[in-house]
This record gives C-alpha cells, sequence and structure tokens, in this order.
C-alpha cells in the first residue's frame, strides 16, 4: 500500500483566502505534503489542477446558499468540471448535479459551535434527509478552532499556541456518523478549512491561522494499491478514488506523526482495509498498529468494543456492522484525538 498525506478543504484568494493557487502549492509541498484540495466558495476555478513540482493541487469547490438564513448546508464537491454553484438553493441538488457528472462530495463541518465572544455563527448541516453523499468531513480545524475563543484576548492568545485549543472531532459530530453507519457506507475525511485570515489587536497583529501551520495540523491520510506516475488523470483518480471509498484516515499530525497507522480485518482468508468490506466467516479479527503509543479505541455501532494503550490492538468479532478506530495522544496535558480511521465493513 502506498501511503499519501493531504490537506483537503481550503481556501484560495479565488474566494476568500489569502493565498493563491501557486504560493498554496509551494506552502503544501514545503509541510511535506503530497495533495492538497482547494475547495473556493461557490465557484470552480478551472485550469489549476496538476503537478506544482512534487505536491499534487486538485481543485473541488465549497458550495451554499449564499441567501439562507441561518446559513447551513456547505458541501464540499470534488472531481467536478463543471459549476454547480446555481443549484445551491437545494442541498440535495447539489448532490445530485455533482453525482451527475461523476463527482462527489462530503457535507462540510456537519455539527459546529458558534464562537463565544464574537457571536461568529455556526454553519451546520441540517438537511439530513438528503441522499448519495460520499461521507462527512469528521474534523475540521478552523471550525474546532473558533468554538474555543471566550474572549478576543485569549483568542489570540490561542492563535499563537493553538494546540492549547484543539481537542478532537466535535462528539456529535462522530455520534452522527456512527448512527448513518448503522444505514450506510459513510466515508469520513478531515479537513483545515485554512483561509489564514488577518486579525488585529491593537499591535497585535496574527493570521489565523497561516497555510504553514494549517498543512502541519488536521491531514487526510490515503492508501493506494497504486503510486503516484506523475500523470494528472491518474493520480487525481487515486486520490479521489481512495477518499470516496474511504482507504483514507483522518490524522492531527502536529501530535504525532501517524504516517503507517494500519487497520485490517481479516475472516476467512480474506483481508480488508479501512474502506472496504468483509464477509463474516465465523469471525473477523481486527488488527491495529500504530507507528506511536496512543490509547486505540476500536468504536463499534458507536460503542468501543476494544481499548488498549500501546501500538497494537487486536480484537475478535462476531458481529457485522462498521467498525472504526479513535487513536487519542497526551499533548499539553490532556488527551487529544489523533487519528480516526475510515470503517471496515462486516457484512
Ligand atoms: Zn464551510
Ligand atoms: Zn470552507
Amino acid at each position: 500500500m502506498h501511503e499519501y498525506i493531504g490537506s483537503i478543504h481550503l481556501h484560495t484568494t479565488a474566494s476568500d483566502g489569502t493565498a493563491d493557487f501557486e504560493e498554496v502549492a509551494h506552502l503544501a509541498s514545503q509541510a511535506g505534503l503530497a495533495f492538497i484540495i482547494a475547495t473556493d466558495h461557490n465557484v470552480l476555478v478551472t485550469g489549476k489542477d496538476g503537478w506544482y513540482g512534487d505536491l499534487l493541487l486538485l481543485v473541488g469547490e465549497e458550495i451554499h446558499d449564499i441567501e439562507r438564513v441561518p446559513e447551513a448546508n456547505h458541501y464540499l464537491a470534488f472531481n467536478i468540471k463543471r459549476e454547480v454553484a446555481q443549484h445551491a438553493k437545494d442541498a440535495q441538488a447539489v448532490i445530485d448535479a455533482v453525482n451527475a457528472q461523476g463527482g462527489f462530495g462530503f457535507l462540510a463541518h456537519p455539527f459546529e459551535h458558534s464562537t463565544p465572544f464574537s457571536g461568529e455563527p455556526e454553519i451546520n448541516w441540517v438537511d439530513w434527509q438528503v441522499r448519495g453523499y460520499a461521507g462527512l468531513e469528521i474534523w475540521n480545524y478552523m471550525s474546532e478552532f473558533k468554538a474555543y475563543l471566550p474572549n478576543l484576548p485569549q483568542a489570540f492568545f490561542l492563535a499563537y499556541f493553538p494546540g492549547v485549543a484543539i481537542q478532537g472531532p466535535f462528539p456529535e459530530t462522530l455520534r452522527k456518523w456512527d448512527e448513518l453507519l448503522g444505514e450506510s457506507r459513510v466515508a469520513a475525511i478531515g479537513g483545515t478549512d485554512v483561509h489564514a485570515t488577518v486579525h488585529t489587536l491593537g499591535p497585535l497583529k496574527r493570521a489565523i491561522h497561516s497555510y504553514q501551520h494549517c498543512f502541519r495540523t488536521v491531514r487526510t491520510h490515503i492508501l493506494s494499491s497504486q503510486p503516484f506516475n506523475g500523470k494528472l488523470e491518474h493520480d487525481s483518480n487515486l486520490v479521489y478514488q481512495a477518499l470516496k471509498t474511504g482507504h483514507a484516515f483522518v490524522a492531527y499530525d502536529l501530535i504525532g506523526d501517524s504516517r503507517g497507522f494500519r487497520f485490517i480485518a481479516r475472516s476467512g482468508n480474506k483481508e480488508a482495509i479501512m474502506g472496504e468490506e468483509i464477509a463474516l466467516e465465523g469471525e473477523a479479527e481486527f488488527e491495529v498498529v500504530s507507528p506511536l503509543p496512543a490509547l486505540l479505541r476500536l468504536v463499534h455501532r458507536g460503542k468501543v468494543v476494544a481499548q488498549k494503550r500501546g501500538q497494537t490492538l487486536r480484537y475478535r468479532a462476531k458481529e457485522k456492522g462498521a467498525y472504526r478506530v479513535g487513536a487519542y495522544r497526551r499533548y499539553l496535558l490532556r488527551r487529544r484525538g489523533w487519528v480516526f480511521t475510515n470503517p471496515i465493513y462486516v457484512i
């Protein structure tokens, strides 16, 4: 398996970000990423997808209805060639228009919290009856950060030391994901939602947060049986297939390099990786391997069925359903979410 680390969900000067595609690609490459997916608001920029040195830049779109009050239903669309924002009034129509051209998408920051001191509103997903999306953005770095800012001075402190605030995906997002997994396949990605907007407090000026910083935080690692070959069509297809099917995990790499984290299942003489299905023959044996010590938790139907501190976890399951792993590490005096894998589906 080839593992590539990417940053998904970012904004450029094509909407309300502060760097253009070339700058963003350069900064992502410096941060050691293999790919990024830009998702500007309600605009599909064409002609920018491609290799920028050793960095693969892909361009998607984040769509929402700009007239809706309160604002809601941000949708991340990938692998689209034509604009879909004209359907923004109807979330299902957006999803259908994306799928109709061979694309796929994720519900962005499905649960948010408004910023306590500034009243910056929460932008949730509210139309849960929609169908046809690939999955959820289970962890959005900026969305989590803005939930923890009680006042302006503390906001500035946390802008310099964001690691104090960040804890992991919101529990309600994980609960909703587990609930949805009881009915169907739902993939997960992590995003940064970086804009790098500059804020000022008296003499202080701070971009909250910079691209350089965000690219080292919540990342999505994809697993592929084939390596990149430098050709855009081939390589973008590898990324898109991995994200759509869930051959991927979400990791907060700032608190520990998660490269090499693996979650596999065996049953009979078959083996499955995250995002795959496996037929239950008597029992399914799960194995988790972590590159760093962590609290490893295996979750089934919203319940922790096995947990262990260390670098490996094994569990024999007799029940069908989706199994996923959450791994936690201590950082700055508290336990924080580190790795969240896509599920393996025991059928
Ligand atoms: Zn959004
Ligand atoms: Zn966004």
